[in-house]
Order: C-alpha cells, then sequence, then structure tokens
C-alpha cells in the first residue's frame, strides 16, 4: 500500500509537469533537496483500499505557517503550536462524511521547524525553505459511504494554499486533480 502510494507521484509526473509553472519570486537555489517547492502550491496524495484511507501532504511551510524559519517570537511560537495540532487532527480537513465512519489510526507529521533539540528549536536560517510532510491513515467502517472528499478545509484554515495537487487511487483507478479554492470537490 504505501509503495504504490509513493510511486503514484512518479507515475503521473509527466502529465503534470507542465502545472508546475514558476512564480517569479525570488527563491534562492540552495535546497534542491527539496523536490518542488512552490509557495502557495500543496499536494495531497490519497489513497482508498477497502477500509483503509491513506494520505500524504507536502507542503512548504509558509502555506501553512505564514513563515518558514523557526519561531522568532511567542506569536510564531503559538501559530506554530495550533498548526501542529490543527494538523495532528485533520478530520474537519479532509471532509469525511460520518456515514463513512472514518477512525485517524495514525498522524505523522515532520518537518524541520517541528525538531527540537535541548535548548529550543534547531536553528533554521532564514533564508532557506522548508517543507511540511503528512502521513495520515484512517480506517472507515463504511468506505462505500465514502464516495468522494471535499477539502475546502484545508482553503478555509490555511489560506496561504492557493492550490492542492491531488493524486487520487481509489476503487475506480487512479486520477490526478488541482484544487482551487472554488473548487474543492474530488471523487474516488
Ligand atoms: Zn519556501
Amino acid at each position: 500500500m504505501r509503495c504504490l502510494l509513493l510511486a503514484l507521484p512518479f507515475a503521473l509526473l509527466p502529465a503534470l509537469a507542465p502545472a508546475h509553472e514558476q512564480h517569479d519570486h525570488d527563491h534562492d537555489h540552495g535546497h534542491s533537496s527539496l523536490g518542488s517547492h512552490e509557495h502557495g502550491a500543496a499536494e495531497l496524495d490519497i489513497a482508498l483500499d477497502g477500509r483503509v484511507l491513506e494520505v500524504e501532504l507536502r507542503s512548504p511551510a509558509v502555506n501553512l505557517l505564514g513563515f518558514e524559519h523557526a519561531p522568532r517570537d511567542d506569536a510564531e511560537e503559538r501559530k506554530m503550536a495550533e498548526t501542529f495540532a490543527q494538523l495532528q487532527q485533520p478530520d474537519a480537513l479532509f471532509g469525511l462524511p460520518s456515514e463513512a465512519q472514518c477512525e485517524l489510526d495514525e498522524a505523522n507529521l515532520e518537518s524541520p521547524l517541528f525538531v527540537e533539540d535541548g535548548h529550543g528549536h534547531e536553528q533554521h536560517d532564514a533564508g532557506t525553505h522548508s517543507d511540511v510532510h503528512g502521513h495520515y491513515r484512517y480506517s472507515c467502517n463504511a468506505p462505500g459511504a465514502l464516495v468522494g472528499l471535499d477539502l475546502q478545509g484545508w482553503f478555509r484554515a490555511f489560506p496561504g494554499i492557493e492550490k492542492i495537487e491531488t493524486q487520487l487511487i481509489g476503487p475506480n483507478g487512479q486520477q490526478g486533480k488541482l484544487l482551487r479554492a472554488e473548487q474543492t470537490q474530488i471523487t474516488f
């Protein structure tokens, strides 16, 4: 399952390549390890296999936090903690229909910004870019009721997200869809 999910972005990459338009803002280029890092763009890979719904989130941290450096003051510390908590309880973000009876089994979040050493947050240069990765697994008791998802919660909660590239694997095969705030529905 996990292999399938990881393989998906590569399988669909050629079809999506033209959608990766580069904006003209001044990203410096010391972050090639981040892969595609475009402010405003997030990615969600969603796979429904039987009762198991798995989701991978990739997003520049700035979309979610409004900044990509280690928190510098109390307000940024609070924002970080709130965002972390919000991403760990993503039910509202995914708009799961209650009839599907999905329960969150696992939520893993990774970001250089979430790492702390013994003295607080790791030093993180202001000039570098940071991503947030999330991995979620739900079990759904009535997956037949999971016809689709409405991801408007992501756009509401995080105004920094302008678009979400979704890759979907479900009972009817796989598809890619680009969502924006005015079009947030995906169907399995
Ligand atoms: Zn960035």
